[in-house]
């Protein structure tokens, strides 16, 4: 069987643990993968090489497909973010996150099923800043109308492939006018020229987590650009039992990356309690992509495997403690192992 050169990013933290938990899934599930591993953030720095080395972006470019750990940016000084810089410098503008109640996972809200598409390469995370005075410091908010156009019309793209009814933008375009109106108006011309089929919702973006927390069920695709998207996605991870369970993909033309919405999570690093299960979905994610990219079934057979076996574990109270369980993140690796069929 052929099998297919996918790049892999440990990272920091507990990006290793729960890279090593995934990778032994997929191998036992029998995914058609050959890893080609290469290095990012810390783990980089520490071999005396560029936070993001060129190699790395080379290879991802390369092989077009890439599964990534998280990986750690200092706060407040120090380099600037890997994450930031690979998602621009790959073009990987649009990030997918879909947030759903999975059976055996209790949380305060049940009937939740929304994807969150969020633009990837401007807004606040543009990275200009100046130090205008003593007393003044200033960050600027950067938005195209090539951005907001492609970002736009990748969401309904996909909300349309995707069967989903509603796209919903939050936005903060009574304050900033100008960035925020562009994202927005590019998003209701794309609805209304291309696509008026689907259900289409504005909201301030104050409002509009108000209404996540007080309903969630109601929504079905959210539109936001960069900032507010890392925001929201975070929230949402909390409606249906927190990081652990959010998988995430990095899409552009040149290739994507998979990983979850979480970071390296330095306080529970190297204790063997980290969850990896949201880059085990992200993995499931990374294997339908395959299937559809490579035409290749047995891509999307091993993602079929592999979710229904982490669904059968949770299922049966196989979890790890950031669920309410007891399990460690190689033991859950294991509890999925042996509910491979
Ligand atoms: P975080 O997501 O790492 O952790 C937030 C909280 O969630 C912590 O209490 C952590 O223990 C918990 N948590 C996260 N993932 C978990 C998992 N898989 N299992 C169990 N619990 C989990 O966020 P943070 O602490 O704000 O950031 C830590 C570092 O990660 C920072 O350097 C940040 O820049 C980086 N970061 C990287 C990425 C990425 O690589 N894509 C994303 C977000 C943050």
């Amino acid at each position: 069987m052929a099998k297919h050169a996918v790049v892999l990013i440990p990272g920091d933290g507990i990006g290793p643990e729960v890279t090593r938990a995934t990778k032994r899934v997929l191998a036992e599930a029998g995914a058609p993968l050959e890893w080609v591993e290469c290095q990012a953030g810390l783990a980089a720095l520490a071999q005396g090489r560029d936070v993001l080395p060129q190699e790395t972006l080379d290879l991802i470019e390369h092989h077009r497909v890439a599964l990534k750990g998280p990986c750690t940016t200092p706060v407040g000084e120090g380099f600037t973010s890997v994450n930031v810089q690979l998602r621009k410098r790959l073009l990987l503008y649009a990030a997918v996150r879909p947030v759903r109640n999975l059976e055996g996972v209790a949380t305060r809200f049940s009937g939740v099923d929304l994807i969150i598409v969020r633009e990837n390469t401007e807004g606040l995370y543009s990275g200009v800043e100046n130090q205008v005075t003593d007393d003044v410091v200033m960050s600027m908010k950067v938005a195209t109308q090539t951005a907001c156009m492609r970002i736009a019309h990748w969401a309904f793209r996909f909300a349309t492939r995707r069967r989903r009814k509603k796209i919903t933008v939050f936005h903060k375009a009574n304050i900033m006018k100008m960035t925020d109106g562009l994202f927005l108006r590019s998003a209701r011309r794309v609805h209304q020229h291309e696509y008026p089929n689907i259900e289409y919702q504005e909201l301030i973006i104050d409002a509009g987590c108000m209404k996540l927390i007080q309903d969630p069920s109601q929504f079905d695709v959210l539109l936001l650009e960069n900032l507010y998207g890392d925001v929201v996605s975070d929230l949402c991870a909390g409606l249906v039992g927190g990081l652990g369970v959010v998988p995430g993909a990095n899409y552009g033309e040149r290739g994507a990356v998979f990983e979850a919405v979480h970071g390296s999570a330095p306080d529970i690093a190297g204790k063997d309690v980290a969850n990896p299960l949201a880059l085990l979905m992200s993995a499931v994610m990374m294997l339908n992509h395959l299937a559809d990219e490579l035409d290749d079934p047995e891509c999307g057979a091993v993602a079929e495997r592999v979710k229904a076996a982490y669904n059968h574990a949770l299922q049966d109270g196989q979890k790890t403690r950031d669920l309410g369980g007891g399990l460690g993140t190689d033991e859950f690796a294991r509890a999925v192992v042996e509910r491979l069929r």
